[in-house]
């Protein structure tokens, strides 16, 4: 028998070796950089992944009605760097395992990442104001007691009034 029968017949018995993708899973692996994942609840919009961001794939923009903000990530231009999960203060925006980002072509425009943060008034002066996470508080104290947790609902300048 040939050397090359022999090496068919060997790989017809043992099968495929490679993964069945993309007619069945394969395996991840560790630390690739998937789709994006965004929290509006622990985002404090301080624009920053909008700022590094290198595909400009980061909008974040007010909605008409003054309600409050609209994040919006478009995946086809996201270039999966990282460098918004890297600099998000409160790790609002990250880089998940998921790397099915197969799409059709009409629907480039709608695979997007969406988020909304609804103002809410401040607790002393009533201005509309971007909510604080508690994710935040977090970064910046060791220890979050009463007095720190009151912060969470005045505006920058009634912060600072009260601060002072
Ligand atoms: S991973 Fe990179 S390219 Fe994608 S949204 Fe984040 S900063 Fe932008
Ligand atoms: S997702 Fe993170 S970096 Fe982007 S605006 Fe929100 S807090 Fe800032």
């Amino acid at each position: 028998m040939s050397s090359f029968l022999k090496i068919a017949i060997r790989n017809l018995l043992k099968g495929p070796s490679t993964d069945p993708y993309p007619f069945g899973e394969t395996f991840v692996p560790k630390g690739l950089r998937g789709k994006v994942k965004y929290n509006a609840k622990a985002c404090v919009a301080c624009r920053m992944c909008e700022h590094v961001c290198a595909g400009g794939a980061i909008q974040i923009r007010e909605v008409a009605d003054k309600s409050g903000l609209e994040f919006i990530l478009w995946h086809n231009t996201c270039a999966f760097c990282g460098l918004c999960e890297h600099y998000c203060p409160t790790k609002a925006i990250r880089l998940t395992e998921d790397y099915h980002t197969v799409h059709r072509q009409e629907d480039k425009y709608r695979y997007v990442e969406k988020g909304f943060i609804k103002y809410v008034n401040c607790a002393r002066c009533a201005t509309p104001m971007v909510p604080i996470p508690l994710e935040l508080l977090n970064v910046a104290y060791d220890q979050v007691n009463e007095d720190i947790e009151k912060l969470r609902h005045l505006c920058p300048k009634c912060r600072q009034e009260r601060a002072l």
